[in-house]
């Protein structure tokens, strides 16, 4: 059975277009504070295949998802996953989905950057917080700065637009970013800065990393002409025209400005648990219900009960009174 025509709308009519799938939770770097250096990964026996994920996509795309990005954990890392990629270009082909993407850290972009062109995919984010390569190996703990340049470099050659996101942290990068704004419009490149969120436990405290960007504008401001401009990706970013450079910035502030009645999302991780939300723990299984049966009324059925209960918002603080993450689960299990 098909589901094609049909919508997903939650109960405070919000439109769900867009699905983030984590195809893995693992990653070759260990960013502090994304993951704690000692990881504990989800149980590989529990791990949907590839034609699962590809069924669960499918069903998504019946039901009106527009647009799919590809996540983790780090995406290429988990392993045959162009065959997926491949599968669900499709989708493209068909004009089900208008856009197939993925956030990645870069490190194995040179190696597939051609087959992801040449698979549909137009645009993809990587994920950069500093050009300095010791800088690099200290917020990654264990990433190589010209592996990720090398990957950007090749994506750039097979054609694709590439967007660097940063997350912004105190003490770090924010002296950086004027560098980065420059290095990264100098290469036809936008910039998108993000705010720190709390979710799971790192070896780090997350108040000495937390910068607002209500403050990095501000700053930049003192040196950048910043026009807001209504452009739009479908993500949760704010952009503005910065006039030194004709680039594109982006910023995405979930603790400072909160987007949520806005949110066209959905998350999907790598066992087939649905999130409705970044911020919550609200969860519903797919797994199940995908393989209750080969038909996917089941599983349709599952998803329209969990858009259902999708919340309001997410209720993110980070301050010195609130120690605990908002979530136990770290970024890495649902993508960003
Ligand atoms: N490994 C890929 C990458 O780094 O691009 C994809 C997954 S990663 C979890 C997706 C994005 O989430 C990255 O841009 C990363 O910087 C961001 N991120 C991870 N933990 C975060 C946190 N606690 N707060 C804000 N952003 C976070
Ligand atoms: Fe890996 Fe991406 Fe998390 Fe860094 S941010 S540890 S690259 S999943």
């Amino acid at each position: 059975m098909s589901f094609a025509g049909s919508s997903m709308i939650d109960p405070f009519g919000r439109s769900i277009s867009y699905l983030r799938v984590s195809v893995t939770d693992r990653c070759d770097f260990r960013c502090t504070y994304c993951m704690a250096e000692d990881m504990a990964f989800l149980p590989k026996k529990d791990l949907l295949s590839l034609e699962e994920l590809d069924r669960l996509c499918t069903v998504f795309i019946e039901k009106g998802v527009k647009k799919l990005r590809l996540t983790g954990g780090e995406p290429l890392v988990r392993k045959n996953i162009m065959h997926l990629v491949r599968q669900l270009s499709r989708h493209l082909e068909s004009g089900a989905l208008e856009e197939l993407t993925l956030t990645t850290n870069g490190s194995q972009l040179a190696r597939f950057a051609r087959e992801l062109a040449d698979c549909g995919v137009k645009r993809i984010n990587v994920s950069l917080d500093t050009l300095d390569p010791e800088k690099f190996r200290t917020i990654t703990r264990w990433g190589d700065l010209s592996k990720v340049m090398a990957g950007i470099e090749a994506a750039g050659a097979a054609g694709l637009k590439i967007k660097i996101n940063a997350v912004a942290l105190k003490g770090f990068n924010d002296s950086e970013l004027p560098e980065m704004l420059r290095w990264a419009h100098g290469r036809g490149m936008d910039l998108t800065v993000i705010e720190t969120m709390p979710m799971g436990e790192i070896d780090a405290d997350r108040t000495d990393q937390y910068l607002p960007l209500s403050q990095l504008r501000a700053d930049l401001e003192r040196r950048f002409t910043l026009t807001d401009i209504p452009y739009k990706t479908g993500g949760p970013a704010r952009y503005v025209e910065v006039a030194e450079t004709g680039g594109r910035m982006g910023f995405i502030t979930p603790l400072t400005h909160n987007f949520c009645e806005s949110c066209n999302r959905v998350r999907l991780t790598c066992t087939g648990m649905l999130y409705m939300c970044l911020g919550q723990n609200d969860d519903a299984d797919l797994r199940a219900p995908l393989r209750a049966s080969e038909g996917n009324e089941l599983l349709s059925n599952a998803i329209d009960e969990a858009i259902g209960r999708k919340p309001k918002g997410h209720d993110f603080v980070i301050d010195r009174r609130t120690s605990r993450p908002a979530v136990a689960r770290h970024m890495s299990v649902t993508g960003g």
